[in-house]
């Protein structure tokens, strides 16, 4: 059907299946159709392991930076707030930019793009500024592939008082993430990443006893996260505003493939072992990881570029001419470039690709 497979992390390669669920039109205001809302919403709770009773589900239209977005301007209050960031590639970064554009009064940490934050500098931080009440940090920093520990950082950050925002974007149902368990306030995600559904829309985990404090908040109309929950409590999952209907009947489907694939251990042992294998067959080929295997996700790996003349753009158009598309790198300081291993894939579609680089490389050198 596709010319080529998606090595990258979203949108990402679908099954035939999930594309076929939405070749149905459903009306936003059918039962039916809510009732799939609602489902998907039960479905992604358990996904995040966040019970029902303290935590609300909450989808939001748009790409995953509207949900990101929508979380930051109705969760911090507009006096009397400051943020912690912790920075380490270009979705932190993002995040400290939407703060500007908000003028909310944010501290920044950074820390080495290749290397995952580190917890004594986010505490050093959060000491010497008592102003803070709110934190927020990424998952897996989808720029590098890198691996931020929030088992360790969000409790800690829990602790001093601060409301806790994790963007889980690249990571949830792809990792185990114990949201209740480690008491993230917000965790967002969206439906074309490891639910391996299709671009359209985010969702929120939101602590309900934290979000039931954040009415009128909102800097924005459509991008108000309370009323969007509200409207889907009070209505049976009806979205605020028009909902993109083919791509919930999508995830709707691909929360039932994940569940057939046997949960979100399952996935991640698959992408484990999909990682595995291609930065092992990478090495291989003289390809160097700029991420050190401990610090890893098993989401997508980027790879330093072989020699300084490296011609990425025609090794990207020989592998895409093969049926394998990859992703230019994102650290600046460093020539890379990555490769993505989650959606609808498995190890013999990256022995597939390992094989196709293997020509790829040695016809460039021949030619070059
Ligand atoms: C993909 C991604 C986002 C959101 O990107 P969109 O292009 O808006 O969907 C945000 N954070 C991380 C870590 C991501 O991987």
């Amino acid at each position: 059907m596709t010319p080529y497979l998606l090595l990258t992390p979203g949108p990402l390669t679908t099954t035939d299946s999930v594309k076929a669920a939405m070749q149905h039109d459903y009306s936003t205001w059918d039962d039916d159709y809510n009732a799939i809302t609602q489902r998907l919403r039960a479905g992604l709770l358990r996904l995040g392991q966040a019970g029902s009773d303290t935590y609300a589900s909450i989808l939001l239209q748009g790409s995953g930076t509207y949900a990101v977005e929508a979380t930051l301007q109705t969760a911090i209050p507009r006096t009397g707030a400051s943020v912690l960031v912790g920075v380490n590639g270009a979705y932190g970064r993002r995040i400290s930019e939407m703060l500007d554009y908000l003028e909310i009064p944010h501290v920044v940490v950074s820390g080495d793009e290749t290397a995952p934050l580190a917890l004594a500098d986010l505490l050093a931080a959060a000491q010497a500024h008592p102003e803070l009440t709110h934190f927020a940090m990424i998952h897996c920093e989808t720029t590098t592939g890198v691996l931020n520990p929030i088992e360790t950082i969000v409790p800690a950050m829990h602790e001093r008082g601060l409301i806790t925002i994790v963007d889980a974007m690249s990571s949830f149902a792809g990792i185990p993430i114990a949201t209740e368990m480690l008491g993230i306030d917000y965790l967002i995600s969206s439906a074309n990443k490891c639910l391996q559904g299709v671009p359209g829309f985010g969702f929120v985990l939101a602590k309900r006893t934290t979000i039931a404090q954040t009415k009128g908040n909102a800097r924005s109309l459509s991008l108000d996260l309370y009323e969007q929950l509200a409207c889907m409590e009070a209505f049976n999952g009806k979205w605020r505003f028009t909902s993109p209907t083919h791509v919930v009947l999508a995830a709707a489907q691909a929360l039932d493939e994940l569940i057939a694939e046997g949960g979100v251990a399952a996935r991640y042992h698959r992408y484990r072992e999909c990682q595995h294998l291609l930065a092992t067959g990478m090495q291989e080929l003289g390809f160097d990881r700029i991420v050190a295997p401990a610090d890893q996700s098993p989401i997508i790996t980027s790879f330093a570029y072989p020699t300084p003349d490296f011609d990425f753009p025609a090794f990207y158009n020989a592998l895409k001419a093969r049926g394998f598309v990859i992703y230019p790198g994102k650290v600046a300081a460093l020539p890379s470039f990555r490769i993505g291993n989650i959606g609808d894939l498995n190890t013999t579609d990256i022995q597939a690709l390992l094989a196709a680089i293997q020509v790829v490389q040695q016809t460039l050198t021949v030619s070059a």
